[in-house]
């Protein structure tokens, strides 16, 4: 697979970056888990100190010179070898514009940002969070004229998160889900079935009781119980160390069982992209998934396809039964009506897979105003709440249900929002290609441990396998020979809601 001998000496030269980034993350993992709360500022303090390590050894002068004569050659390299030399220039170039004291200061700048945040939010107090988001901004700006840009600043943010992804498709992408998102809004609302908040959602649960359905499910989809381990936290999230240490996380907030149901498959999906990368790419810089956007994809493969779907909900009824006495009232058709229940709100991560990219539009727009300082922070907030007045005929009487929800911002993660819709766009495409092979989904979950292993099997040879050999771009017309397209999530969602409602 790595056969290159410049290549060879490259990873040579990558690995101790690579068990800097393991440990890093292993210190994520712990930061959001269980390190006590006070220890976030020393462990903010390490991690920056990790992060000019890591820039140490990239910048090294014997490394870039076996880079840029493996870049001479390309020609002669075979596809994974391209991925990991256009992974390792991707990297290199941002550490070589920016300068050191510029990562030191935003590294602290969005360490403090996010104690800043939670206790904000803790308080519902804007200003408590406000002079953060200030600096966050003028960072922003100025890291997206040190990393550079061809039309947009933002263009130089998205490209972090989403390699080669431009504002430009972003603002063609958005017109044209926009119209038809509000269509299809509009046709819910106006059905019979249409409910604001489905009665289930308030019903609640035995803790224990809804924990042993987390682990049914995680054991139906038979995981490898010796490289996949759940906990709990505050947000829900996956975090991989290699592909034989893969952590994922739920939460138990007292209603709602499905929240954290299809939270806990869609942590899931994450997950099992990482664990199914090819082998021979540990070690590499491409051996751990990049593009947020498939990254997204996956993990709403499984909490749409499969989490919301009627057979899927058959399988599990009875478990679903033994939440409490209340929950056992409701037929099979209330739950199956709960799992897909479409309707506006303030919560993103709460939202229906119909509203949901309204939140993201919201947001994406916000970025690029604060950006461009068309906007002021001050007054953020109140245009926070115009847009989802506009968007969702919704608006929050508070901070904490609004603005100050997400931590993204509070991390410094700007232009990272985009692919959370266009990765649940593309799992529709790929939904569309798994079946054209496989057959039917619902069929599939019928056949239970026999048919989850056929998806997997699927998904490990189709997407899984090259883990971040490809871009975003270039995986979606690898796979169907098409650039990417929102046309078959257009067709899923219109046929499926236009049954429900
Ligand atoms: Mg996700």
């Amino acid at each position: 697979m790595i056969k290159n001998t410049t290549v060879q000496q490259i990873l040579a030269k990558y690995k101790p970056v690579w068990a800097l980034s393991y440990v890093n993350n292993l210190a994520a993992w712990d930061l959001e888990t269980y390190m006590p709360e006070a220890g976030a500022k020393t462990r903010g303090a390490a991690l920056a100190q990790m992060q000019v390590l890591i820039q140490k050894f990239f910048t090294e002068k014997d490394f870039v010179k076996f880079l840029d004569a493996a870049e001479a050659d390309q020609d002669k390299l075979n596809d994974t070898e391209k991925g990991i030399i256009r992974s390792l220039r991707h990297s290199l170039d941002s550490y070589l514009k920016l300068p050191t004291e510029f990562l030191e200061n935003f590294s602290e700048t969005t360490n403090e940002a996010q104690v800043a945040w939670r206790k904000a939010r803790e308080n519902d107090d804007w200003q408590l969070f406000a002079p953060h988001l200030e600096k966050i901004y003028q960072l922003t700006r100025e890291k997206a004229d040190y990393l550079g840009y061809e039309e947009h600043p933002y263009d130089a943010l998205l490209d972090e998160y989403e390699e080669g992804e431009t504002s430009t498709n972003l603002d063609k992408y958005f017109a044209e889900i926009k119209p038809f998102l509000e269509d299809l809004l509009g046709y819910i609302k106006k059905s019979n079935n249409y409910q604001e908040e489905h009665e289930l959602a308030n019903e609640k649960y035995d803790k224990q009781a809804l924990k042993q359905l987390d682990d049914t499910v995680l054991a139906l989809f038979n995981y490898p119980i010796d490289r996949l381990r759940l906990d709990e936290s505050t947000h829900p999230f996956t975090q991989s160390l290699s592909i034989d240490d893969v952590r994922i996380t739920t939460r138990y907030p007292g209603s709602d069982y499905a929240g954290t149901l299809q939270s806990t498959i869609h942590e899931f999906g994450h997950a099992l992209y990482e664990l199914q990368i090819n082998k021979d790419l540990q070690y590499t810089p491409i051996g751990s998934a990049s593009s947020l956007g498939i990254h997204e994809s996956q993990s709403r493969f499984w909490e749409n396809f499969i989490g919301r779907d009627q057979a899927f909900l058959n399988l599990i009824y009875e478990k679903i039964q033994a939440l409490s006495p209340d929950i056992a009232n409701y037929s099979i058709d209330d739950h199956y009506q709960y799992f897909n229940n479409v309707s506006p709100s303030l919560i993103r991560t709460e939202a229906d897979e119909v509203t949901y990219h309204f939140h993201i539009m919201i947001r994406y727009e916000i970025e690029k105003k604060l950006l461009e300082k068309e906007l002021d922070i001050n007054d953020a907030p109140a245009y926070w709440n115009q847009l989802y007045m506009q968007y969702l005929g919704v608006s929050s009487d508070n901070f904490k249900q609004g603005i100050l929800q997400d931590i993204h911002w509070s991390m410094g993660a700007i232009g990272y929002f985009p692919t959370y819709s266009t990765g649940t766009v593309l799992s529709a495409t790929i939904k569309q290609q798994l079946e054209a092979d496989l057959g039917n989904i619902a069929k599939l979950i019928n056949d239970k441990q026999d048919g989850f292993d056929k998806i997997k099997g699927w998904l490990a040879e189709n997407v899984h396998q090259y883990g971040a050999t490809y871009t975003f771009h270039k995986f979606v017309k690898m796979l169907t020979d098409k650039d990417f397209s929102s046309v078959p999530w257009q067709n899923y969602l219109t046929k499926k809601y236009k049954q429900l409602y």
